[in-house]
Parts: structure tokens; C-alpha cells; sequence
């Protein structure tokens, strides 16, 4: 049972393919690296029901958002 889902590289959290412009990154990740679009995420459970992602994120995109603000 194959769905569409991928795992991220940069943060390990499972994510909607169709929902990030890159097989390998999940939309939030994709967007702090490469600025794509990003996800408005909806959480519920701890999980957003848009794209799966479950709010993780890796020292070196925490690094680069605190930075931002
Ligand atoms: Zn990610
Ligand atoms: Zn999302």
C-alpha cells in the first residue's frame, strides 16, 4: 500500500508529495531552502492535514528562521 507520501531530508518528517514542489523536501523545508511556496499548514494532532508535516525541524533550519526574525 503505496500512498504519496515522502519522507524529508532535511527534517525526517513524513510529508505530502503533491504537496511540496520537491520529491526530496517537505513544503517547509523547501521553503526556507529554496524558497519555494510553502505549505499553510493546518495543524491538528500535531500533524498538518494539508501536508503531513509534523512541525519538525532540523538544527540548520532553526538556525536560518531565527535568523529571518
Ligand atoms: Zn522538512
Ligand atoms: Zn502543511
Amino acid at each position: 500500500m503505496e500512498k504519496d507520501i515522502g519522507i524529508c531530508d532535511e527534517c525526517g518528517s513524513e510529508f505530502l508529495l503533491s504537496s511540496s514542489k520537491m520529491r526530496s523536501l517537505c513544503p517547509e523545508c523547501a521553503h526556507i531552502l529554496y524558497g519555494y511556496e510553502n505549505c499553510s499548514h493546518v495543524f491538528k494532532n500535531g500533524r498538518c492535514q494539508k501536508c503531513l508535516w509534523v512541525g519538525r525541524m532540523s538544527e540548520y533550519i532553526k538556525n536560518i528562521k531565527e535568523n529571518q526574525q
